[in-house]
């Protein structure tokens, strides 16, 4: 069986291009995860048609808003409004329970009160370790972005494919460990031209990504300058609702 790769939300954290914050969501033979849950993935998953109980599990790469903050939502949700009885594992970086407790109550604050009533499962992803998260084999590497938001790249196996996920991240060693021979890579590509700490931009993605003899690459997370830019560079970009069949 195939493995399909949807992005649901292929935008940065400012709302470029008027896409979603990143939320890639994964079908394998016997799961659906999503990569990364960004504040606005509920609205993301609805536009796909995606119904959010159908998630098995939500792998993070890091702390900030655009990548995790849709979490507090989909577990509002799957408390209040839609009464998930389905197991659900999030997954994701050092402290992700902690943080994104914080960040729930900063939200939606009161709701500390409430605990969900079908099996919720956190699980910190040890850097460098293959970890079982259902189905998949899935091994953080440690990234270099804002050290405040314990940033990862993901390796992800499943249904006998790889897909490597930079996070957002310069190009470090651990990256391209990450991302060697996969079936699938898919790169942050923050900017075209400008230099930026702590992400890719073109000129990196174009210096590196191919020496990892990955099948295919996907650029993603772009903002309005990377995206004037789309249709200059060789790479395919993703687009919301993009599906990639591995
Ligand atoms: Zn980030
Ligand atoms: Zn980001």
């Amino acid at each position: 069986m195939a493995v399909t790769v949807r992005f649901a939300g292929s935008g940065d954290s400012f709302g470029s291009g008027g896409r979603f914050q990143t939320c890639i969501v994964v079908d394998g033979p016997r799961s659906r995860v999503a990569l990364d849950f960004g504040a606005s993935s509920l609205v993301a998953l609805a536009r796909q048609g995606i119904e959010p109980n159908s998630l098995d599990a939500i792998l993070l790469t890091h702390l900030h808003g655009d990548h995790c903050a849709g979490v507090p939502f989909l577990l509002l949700d799957a408390m209040l409004g839609s009464k998930r009885a389905r197991p659900l594992v999030v997954a994701g970086p050092r402290d992700l329970e902690r943080r994104l407790g914080e960040i729930r109550e900063a939200l939606f604050p009161g709701s500390r009160i409430m605990t969900p009533k079908f099996p919720l499962r956190w699980l910190e992803l040890a850097p460098g370790q293959p970890h079982e998260v259902l189905d998949l084999v899935v091994t953080a590497q440690p990234a270099r972005h804002t050290p405040e938001t314990n940033p990862t790249a993901l390796r992800v196996e499943v249904g006998g494919k790889v897909v490597a996920y930079t996070g957002d991240t310069e190009w470090t060693d651990d990256v391209a460990k990450t991302a060697r021979g996969a079936d699938l890579l898919i790169a942050e590509c923050y900017f075209y031209a400008k230099p930026v700490p702590w992400h890719l931009n073109y000129p990196a993605i174009a210096a590196h990504a191919h020496e990892v003899g990955a099948r295919r690459i996907v650029l993603t997370h772009m903002s309005a300058e990377m995206l004037a830019h789309a249709d200059d560079v060789p790479e395919e970009c993703a687009h919301d609702g993009l599906v990639v069949t591995l």
